[in-house]
């Protein structure tokens, strides 16, 4: 992400609030207080590394909005992590939340580290320092993290055990995307990509698509982008494109995404696969970059990796009837009205990727209630919430002649303010009382 995003993404996130007030149901008061995030908490953490030098690394958590419960939200790591990206990814959170009905706000943590270049004991330091610094921040009932970008079960298995050890409780319900015997929930694995997969369905059934018919283009190819790949190629979608921070392939007629990722997760990295050694020759694919992939005469592009991928540069150029975005804040609010000039359909982050949270909740629920579901009630409920309110923000977009992302922000919107106006003391000072 270039420097100038970084300092701009969360007022560019914020920009699109007073779009879709236009369309809710809400106070101006309600917009006000949700431009500013309710907390933020700058960290150093002192690590001792494994040559026995001592490296301060940077962390933040934020807490945007608490009136619909407890915050929540993932930790990332990675060098690129900056205060105002950590408030973007806090306050999408909230709307996220929202806009399937999940009893939370927003929150989000952000680690400045490249994890790759760490041991794995310099990494369980890392977190480890890192929730001490957080211990009194969040909670079951206050914020409760989970996994993001670059960090995974294990991180979030250290981090319970941390938080355990200093309030001197077992507590699971702190965090969730934990490893199962640690009581992590079935199918939170590959629920982003599940989530993203349902809304997707949806949209075969209204458009009567031919699976075998869709050419589909993965940008990032992490947690969310392989699943969802892997959902889609076992239902006969073709999937031509996939990409990775080194770069992508094309294959016209769709490649075979099992052994895709069979060697993604063999050699962490895709291109350098395909380029050499015995794989390159078995598999005839096409190097492609990652802003080559974007702009692929594709039917669904679907961005899985970071923020700021489809700007005012490239939203043009873009070719994609259907842009799903699995990863947060792919497209700027400066790309939105081109493409949508273009007619492309945008099925915005804050709906197409709330299954990781929604099978977040239900790990937290499961927690604590202390009562385990099996994988076969995980999948049911988590589609029936995303197949539910997907149509309610389609409904939405076509009943206001709004574009999708609005239409999930007005959704989101007017449940955000009901529960700001349960509170009644807006009404008392605003004179609205009755
Ligand atoms: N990091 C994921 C997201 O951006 C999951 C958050 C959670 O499970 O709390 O939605």
């Amino acid at each position: 992400m270039a420097a100038h995003d970084a300092r701009n993404i969360f007022d560019d996130a914020i920009g699109r609030l007073d779009q879709a007030f236009q369309h809710a149901d809400v106070d101006q008061e309600v917009v006000e207080r949700l431009k500013h995030p309710k907390q933020a908490l700058t960290v150093s953490i002192p690590v001792r590394m494994d040559d026995g030098s001592l490296r301060v690394f940077t962390g933040y958590r934020v807490r945007h909005d608490d009136t619909r419960g407890p915050t929540k939200g993932g930790i990332r790591y990675h060098p690129d992590v900056t205060l105002p990206e950590v408030q973007a990814l806090a306050f999408w959170m909230t709307f996220k939340c929202a806009v399937v009905g999940l009893p939370y706000g927003g929150g989000k943590g952000g680690v400045i580290v490249n994890p790759k270049e760490l041991s794995r004991l310099e990494l369980e330091r890392l977190t480890r320092g890192y929730v001490e610094q957080l211990a009194d921040f969040i909670g079951p009932e206050t914020d409760v993290p989970a996994p993001d970008v670059y960090t995974n079960a294990m991180i979030m298995g250290w981090m319970m055990d941390e938080y355990s050890k200093i309030h001197r409780r077992r507590t699971p319900a702190v965090i969730t995307g934990k490893p199962i015997p640690l009581g992590g929930s079935l199918g939170r694995d590959d629920a982003t990509g599940r989530g993203a997969y349902y809304c997707l369905k949806e949209l075969e059934r209204k458009r009567n698509w031919k699976p075998d018919q869709i050419r589909v283009a993965v940008q990032g190819f992490g947690n969310a982008g392989q699943h969802i790949a892997r959902m889609l190629h076992a239902d006969g979608y073709r999937v031509v494109a996939v990409s990775d921070s080194q770069g992508g392939i094309y294959k016209h007629d769709g490649f075979d995404v099992p052994s895709l990722i069979h060697i993604k997760n063999e050699s962490r990295k895709l291109q350098a696969v395909y380029c050499t050694g015995s794989v390159c020759e078995a598999i005839d694919a096409q190097s492609i970059s990652n802003a080559e992939l974007l702009e692929l005469e594709v039917d669904v592009l679907i961005p899985a990796a970071l923020e700021n991928q489809i700007t005012a540069e490239n939203a043009e150029r873009i070719q994609a009837p259907v842009i799903v975005e699995v990863a947060n804040g792919p497209v700027t609010s400066e790309a939105d009205p081109l493409l949508g000039r273009n007619g492309r359909l945008v099925v915005p982050d804050i709906l197409a990727n709330a299954g990781g949270v929604t099978v977040s909740y239900f790990e937290w629920v499961q927690n604590r209630s202390g009562y385990y579901w099996t994988e076969e009630q995980v999948h049911a409920r988590l589609r029936e919430i995303m197949c539910r309110e997907f149509n309610v923000v389609y409904d939405t977009m076509q009943q206001k002649g709004i574009d999708m992302r609005t239409a999930a922000y007005v959704v989101a919107l007017n449940r955000i303010g009901e529960a700001i106006s349960s509170q009644g003391t807006m009404q008392f000072f605003t004179g609205k009382i009755k």
